[in-house]
């Protein structure tokens, strides 16, 4: 492959992230473009050709969807819809042979996330999550902190990842069918993949509690979750996520000192500062530019997945684990 090939990528689902992170995000990236889109609505269509010059044949919708597959401008289908959706659209787009991203959360349980993963290895094709922040620079330091062990063995980790949410209570993300769960499956993934990349190692065990202040808004779905990590090196981990609070950090405490970021997880630029008194200064960049520019490099290149399905799954298991110890009491195994 030449060092100019660029990968087309096509965008499932044209709502706010699509509209304001991803698009955006693929005028910058160099190893792919936006080359189409695949909507429901048909203004947004319209709206997206004339914006972004994508040709009327590389536009699709829900139902001709997988005549995508004769289409040789697409190499990447990147599924930004509501968390339900995922799985069809994953394996949809396998079948028709083309590459996969997918959003966070993967998928409503851990049997979809096997169906995902089955039907891209059938179809041999690459599975990448849309754990955009293993493109980023803070986030990478603190797993080289980790991996060298500059500050020791990790003995205990906390991540936060929530925000207050008000706003429409029949959004899709406050309705289970269309979610899977509430902030668990939203912010929470952030505060798992944290007490992850912040230990190094994944879980054992973990044990959860839910905390309800607005059952009158939070109809359908969790609001607030803490959870205790135990690892087998032996470090702890605690993880607040919510959607009734605004939150968000990583603190990693080791044998000889500590680092935290502050923001840990939003779009940033994310800061950071270890206990020596260092403060992290890495250079601002779009970070979905930065993960969506590592996997067409895997594609093209091999280059390594950074967050691959795998990844996904692993962190729907602790999911679920987490509402069994919630609905069922105790600690649970991982
Ligand atoms: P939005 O509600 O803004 O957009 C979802 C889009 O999906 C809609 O605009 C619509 O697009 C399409 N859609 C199809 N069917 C439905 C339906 N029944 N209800 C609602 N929308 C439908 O969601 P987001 O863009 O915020 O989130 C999409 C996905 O991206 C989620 O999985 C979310 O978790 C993930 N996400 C990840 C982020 C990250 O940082 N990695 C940040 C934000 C979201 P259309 O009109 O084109 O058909």
């Amino acid at each position: 492959a030449s060092s100019d090939k660029k990968l087309g990528i096509a965008l499932v689902g044209l709502g706010s992230y699509s509209t304001y992170q991803l698009a955006p995000a693929l005028q910058d990236t160099q190893h792919c473009y936006l080359a189409g889109i695949v909507t429901g609505t048909p203004n947004k269509k319209q709206i997206w050709k004339e914006k972004y010059a994508i040709p009327e044949k590389n536009c699709y919708d829900y139902e001709n969807f997988d005549s995508i597959k004769n289409n040789p401008d697409i190499d990447i289908v990147y599924v930004v819809l509501p968390n339900s959706m995922h799985a069809d659209f994953c394996i949809r787009a396998a079948k028709a042979g083309k590459h996969v991203i997918c959003e966070k959360p993967m998928a409503m349980n851990v049997e979809e996330c096997d169906a995902i993963l089955a039907a891209c290895k059938k179809a041999k094709v690459k599975l990448g999550m849309g754990y955009r922040l293993h493109s980023e620079p803070y986030t990478q330091e603190i797993k080289r902190l980790i991996k060298e062990k500059t500050f020791g063995e990790v003995r205990y980790v906390n991540a936060e990842a929530a925000y207050y949410s008000g706003g429409n209570p029949n959004q899709w993300r406050l309705n289970k069918a269309l979610s899977g769960g509430g902030a668990l499956v939203n912010m929470g993934v952030y505060s798992i993949q944290s007490l992850i990349y912040g230990t190094g190692e994944n879980p054992i065990a973990v044990c959860a509690q839910e905390y309800s202040t607005r059952p009158e808004y939070f109809k359908d779905t969790d609001e607030t979750i803490t959870a205790q990590f135990k690892f087998k090196s032996g470090a702890v981990g605690h993880m607040m996520t919510s959607h009734n609070i605004n939150a968000n950090k990583l603190h990693v405490n080791c044998s000889n000192g500590w680092f935290v970021l502050e923001p840990a997880n939003n779009y940033g630029p994310l800061s950071g500062i270890t206990s020596n008194g260092t403060k992290f200064n890495f250079p601002h960049e779009s970070q979905q530019k930065l993960q969506m520019d590592d996997f067409a490099k895997h594609v093209l290149y091999n280059a390594p997945n950074l967050a691959p399905g795998e990844m996904g799954r692993r962190d729907m298991v602790i999911v679920e684990a987490i509402y069994r110890s919630i609905a069922k009491g105790g600690s649970w195994q991982v």
